[in-house]
């Protein structure tokens, strides 16, 4: 299966860690921001609906339309986009899920 950190551009799996330079952001919001979120590209069918469902657009569209996590330290875990993906292509990846 292939899968990939929706944050890097090779659309190579790799998690994004660490929100420390979210000093800014309230401690509530620190707590919920995912390690990660991953989507199987074999799955996706670049339909959008993630794109524009997430509240916090964390999403940009790679030159397929398939969704990339720009803004990965704005995501708070509401797994709207885990949710409604019709492929269930993506994932919400917590801190302490051991992924
Ligand atoms: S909703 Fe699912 S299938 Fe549609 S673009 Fe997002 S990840 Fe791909
Ligand atoms: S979990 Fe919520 S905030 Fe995070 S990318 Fe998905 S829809 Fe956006």
């Amino acid at each position: 299966m292939q899968t990939a950190a929706i944050a890097d551009p090779s659309l190579v799996r790799a998690a994004a860690v660490g929100h420390d330079t979210m000093s800014d952001t309230p401690a509530r919001v620190k707590d919920r921001a995912p390690a990660a979120v991953v989507v199987d590209v074999d799955l996706c069918k670049a339909c959008g609906i993630c794109v524009e469902l997430c509240p916090k657009d964390v999403f940009d569209s790679d030159a397929l339309g398939r969704p990339v996590v720009a803004r990965l330290s704005d995501c708070t875990s509401c797994a709207f986009c885990e949710r409604h993906c019709p492929d269930f292509a993506i994932e919400i990846v917590r801190a302490g899920d051991g992924s």
